[in-house]
C-alpha cells in the first residue's frame, strides 16, 4: 500500500491511536488498510476535477470568482481518503518552482474577477514561514483580491508548526485571511491542536473548519455531534461536511447520502445553528460542490392564488407555511 499511496502520521497523531482498538477511528484516518487495493469502477485519479479546470500549473479556477492556488504536493499526515491522494505525497507532483508560481500569480493578478485565493494542495502550513510570506506579500499586492483563504490539517496534525513567524506570514496587509481547519474527530481536538488555533485566532485569523463524512469514523450523531461542539469551543466555525469523494480505494469509508442526510438531520435544531456545517458533495468532474443536506420544505397544495408550503420542525412535525389555511 505504501508504494501506492503516501503514508506518514506525525507523533502528535500517532500518540491519539489506541492501539487497542482494531477500529480506532483515528487510525481508520491514515493507517494503510487492504481495502484500499479494492478500486471501484466509479472511482478516479482525479474524483474533483481539478486538472480539467486547472488553466496554468499551481491553480484550479473554478468557480468565476476565486482560484485554488496549490504551492506544495505534500503534507504532514496523508489521509487515507484523500480526494487527492493521486496527487499528494512524496514523488508525486513537485512543489511550485518559482517561474510557476510567478505564473500563476500573474494569472491571478490578470483576472479581476478573482475575489477569493485558496492556498490548498498539499498542506500549505507545511512550508517555511519565510516561503509563505513571500506568496502572500505578492497576494497583498493585488488589488482585486481581498480574500485569502488557507486550507490545513497543520494544527490537528503538527500543532507546534503554529508559531509566531507562521503567524506573522499569514498576514497580508489589507487583505483578510481565513483558514480551515481540517479535522473528522472530536479525539483530534486535543490541548495542543486547541492552543494552536486560539493563537491563530488570537492573532486576528478567523477559522472555519472542513470535515470528510467517514464510515467508522464521524458517522454517528453522538460522535459528530463532539466535534462540531469542539470546534466551535476553539472559535472554529463548522464550515463544511464533505460527502466522501470518489477517489480510489475509499468505498470502505464512504457513508450513502441518504445516510448523511440523516445524520445531518439528526443535528437539526438539537445542536445549536453554530455547529451546523453544509453537507456538501463535490460533483464528480469538476462540477463545483453542491449542498445536499435534507430538505425540509416542500410545495403544498393551496387556496388559488396562494403559494403554500409544508414545512418540518425538528421533532419530524408537519406545518403549513403560512399557517391559518387548511391544514395549518
Ligand atoms: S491533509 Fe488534505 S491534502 Fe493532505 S492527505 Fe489529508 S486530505 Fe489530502
Amino acid at each position: 500500500m505504501a508504494s501506492r499511496y503516501a503514508v506518514s502520521l506525525t507523533p502528535d497523531l500517532s500518540a491519539l491511536i489506541d492501539r487497542s482498538d482494531p477500529h480506532d477511528p483515528i487510525a481508520r484516518q491514515f493507517v494503510p488498510d487492504r481495502a484500499e487495493l479494492d478500486r471501484q469502477p466509479q472511482e478516479t485519479a482525479d474524483p474533483i476535477g481539478d486538472d480539467a479546470n486547472s488553466p496554468v500549473e499551481g491553480i484550479v479556477h473554478r468557480y468565476p470568482d476565486r482560484v485554488l492556488l496549490k504551492l506544495a504536493h505534500v503534507c504532514a499526515v496523508y489521509c487515507r481518503f484523500c480526494f487527492r491522494r493521486e496527487m499528494v505525497g512524496p514523488g508525486r507532483r513537485r512543489a511550485l518552482s518559482g517561474a510557476a508560481l510567478a505564473a500563476a500569480l500573474a494569472y491571478v493578478r490578470e483576472r479581476p474577477e478573482i475575489w477569493e485565493v485558496i492556498l490548498t494542495g498539499g498542506d500549505p502550513l507545511i512550508l517555511s514561514a519565510r516561503r509563505l510570506h513571500e506568496v502572500m506579500a505578492a497576494l497583498s499586492a493585488i488589488d482585486h483580491v481581498k480574500i485569502v483563504r488557507i486550507h490545513t490539517r497543520v494544527p490537528v496534525a503538527a500543532p507546534s508548526l503554529i508559531t509566531a513567524a507562521l503567524l506573522r506570514a499569514l498576514k497580508a496587509p489589507g487583505k483578510a485571511t481565513y483558514v480551515v481547519l481540517h479535522a473528522n474527530h472530536p479525539r483530534e481536538l486535543t490541548p495542543a491542536t486547541r492552543k494552536a488555533c486560539a493563537r491563530l485566532v488570537d492573532a486576528g485569523i478567523p477559522m472555519l473548519s472542513q470535515s470528510v463524512l467517514l464510515r467508522g469514523v464521524n458517522d454517528e450523531p453522538a460522535t459528530l455531534t463532539a466535534l462540531l461542539r469542539a470546534l466551535v469551543e476553539c472559535r472554529v466555525k463548522p464550515y463544511y461536511l464533505h460527502h466522501g469523494d470518489l477517489a480510489p480505494g475509499t468505498s470502505h469509508l464512504r457513508t450513502t447520502i441518504a445516510e448523511g442526510q440523516a445524520l445531518v438531520r439528526s443535528l437539526h435544531g438539537r445542536v445549536s445553528g453554530l455547529c451546523q456545517p453544509a453537507y456538501v458533495l463535490d460533483i464528480p468532474g469538476g462540477h463545483g460542490k453542491s449542498p445536499i443536506g435534507p430538505s425540509y420544505i416542500r410545495p403544498a397544495s393551496g387556496t388559488a392564488g396562494e403559494q403554500r408550503f409544508e414545512i418540518d420542525d425538528f421533532n419530524g412535525r408537519r406545518h403549513i407555511y403560512p399557517p391559518g389555511s387548511a391544514g395549518g
